[in-house]
């Protein structure tokens, strides 16, 4: 862009002057259309989402055999729920706000083999290609008993095959781990926010790391490059993959009998809002179909960003969508949250989703901190910080400042009362004890500095 167009959004835009200024911002886009209406915009059906799921049903014996940990669960990679009660009392001090309905978190954090949402499309995007090449070189049938892939006949076959994938940290570790094990030669390549331990883990699989001093849409661009002058490598497209969106659909059908299973109800009078931190955008993307598509207008979802790294706030407000990054108008994609360090959003979700997602916010990384803290203190649960951004959402959609959403939505307050606020854990149990802890320390000092 050139100055003199960033001039121009920035006249008569104030929420562009306040992501400039980094505070922390909401929008609720008024462009929201009914489900059924919007649901046509992605190109993308629920028969998509449960061939997704029936893939990943084949798979479960050969994944439960390689990941023993996922044994008890059958070989499906799924995380539990939870209600947090006493952080959402701990929130409403904090930001002097009643928060009626009932807070709940979805512990992606806790999902097997990588810990973050990622283990949902990175995971399943693999597992999709390898099915792929095993069926046409006629080594594998639907029907078969898939836990055969755990051979060394297949590793060697998969050896002959390369994939590749540009990554934060998180998508890296499910990307690497998934195809190491079922026997792909496979290089991740890591902007320059990525930490030690994720790349450490990785060799330690045998996956080749690529580090770059460049941030994520760099090292996506590279890995990029490379996978296109060799025609047998898969690249893994976080930005565009419809693949990995799919994977990440997935969780909405299975979170429905999880709801169900606990006595949550959700219909008119009783409304689902579900908050989820947004990096590029094909995590909360994808989720946020598969619950539009299970649950239609009676979920509103929102997705959070670092007050550094608003991309996708900005993509749609803006409607430049990936034609635009936070570095054109001078802000510097530097956050402390794996997995959200991204300027560039995904051009297809920020399309295919914009009439989908009621809102976007914002949200300093000391909060994130404060939050983490606040949430090892009340429930005892330990998540990264970027996992801690959808938790702030309930304070946001019943701030004073936001009020014409909830009106817009005629949402009335027996229906606010009766409401379930679920906010995605994106991850966090991978996380080295010494990480950790060093994380909740400096929490706690956020917290004591500013008692809100
Ligand atoms: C990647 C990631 C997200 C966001 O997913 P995107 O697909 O990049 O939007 C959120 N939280 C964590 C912990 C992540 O690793």
């Amino acid at each position: 862009m050139t100055a003199v167009t960033i001039d121009r959004w920035l006249q008569g835009h104030p929420l562009i002057q306040d992501l400039v200024a980094l505070k922390e911002t909401a929008w609720f886009n008024p462009a929201v259309q009914e489900a059924k209406v919007a649901l046509g915009d992605v190109g993308l059906t629920l028969e998509d989402v449960q061939d997704a799921s029936a893939r990943l049903g084949r798979f479960a014996s050969y994944i439960r055999r390689v990941f023993p940990q996922t044994e008890e669960a059958g070989g499906i990679i799924e995380s539990p729920i939870q209600a947090v009660p006493n952080m959402q009392q701990a929130l409403s001090e904090r930001y002097g706000l009643p928060l009626p309905g009932q807070l709940w978190l979805k512990l992606d954090s806790q999902l097997p083999i990588s810990g973050s949402i990622k283990a949902r499309g990175g995971i399943y995007e693999v597992l999709k290609h390898a099915e792929d090449l095993a069926i046409e070189a006629g080594l594998l049938s639907l029907a078969d008993d898939y836990a055969k892939l755990d051979s060394d006949d297949f590793r060697a076959f998969f050896r002959q095959h390369r994939i590749a994938v540009g990554s934060t940290g998180n998508l890296g570790l499910s990307i690497g781990i998934m195809s190491a094990t079922l026997g792909f030669d496979v290089t991740v390549h890591m902007s320059a926010d990525a930490r030690e331990w994720k790349k450490e883990k990785l060799r330690s699989h045998g996956v080749t790391v690529v580090e770059y001093e460049a941030d994520f849409s760099v090292a996506v661009a590279e890995g990029r490059k490379q996978a296109e002058a060799d025609p047998g490598c898969h690249f893994i497209d976080d930005e565009n993959s419809t693949s990995l969106f799919l994977g990440y659909a997935v969780a909405a059908l299975r979170l429905k009998p999880q709801l169900e299973e606990a006595g949550v109800v959700v219909d008119a009078d009783h409304p689902l809002f579900v908050y989820l931190p947004c990096g590029v955008g094909g995590g909360p993307g994808g989720v946020a179909f598969g619950l539009k598509l299970v649950f239609g207008d009676h979920v509103h979802c929102l997705f959070a960003e670092p007050t550094h790294s608003p991309c996708m706030l900005l993509g749609v407000y803006t409607g430049l969508h990936d034609q635009v990054c936070v570095q054109d108008f001078g802000i510097d994609n530097v956050t402390a949250a794996d997995g959200l360090a991204v300027g560039r959003p995904s051009g297809f979700v920020g399309k295919a989703m914009q009439r989908l997602i009621d809102g976007y916010y914002t949200i300093r990384d000391e909060e994130l901190y404060a939050l983490l803290a606040l949430l090892e203190q009340q429930e005892g649960i330990r998540l990264e910080p970027s996992a801690l951004a959808g938790v702030a959402g309930v304070g946001r959609i019943v701030a004073e400042a936001n009020a014409s959403y909830l009106q817009r939505l005629q949402i009335t307050p027996e229906q606010l009362d009766n409401a379930t606020h679920l906010a995605w854990a994106t991850g966090g149990s991978m996380v080295p004890e010494d990480e950790m802890e060093a994380y909740v320390v400096k929490g706690r000092e956020v917290l004591q500095r500013s008692p809100e």
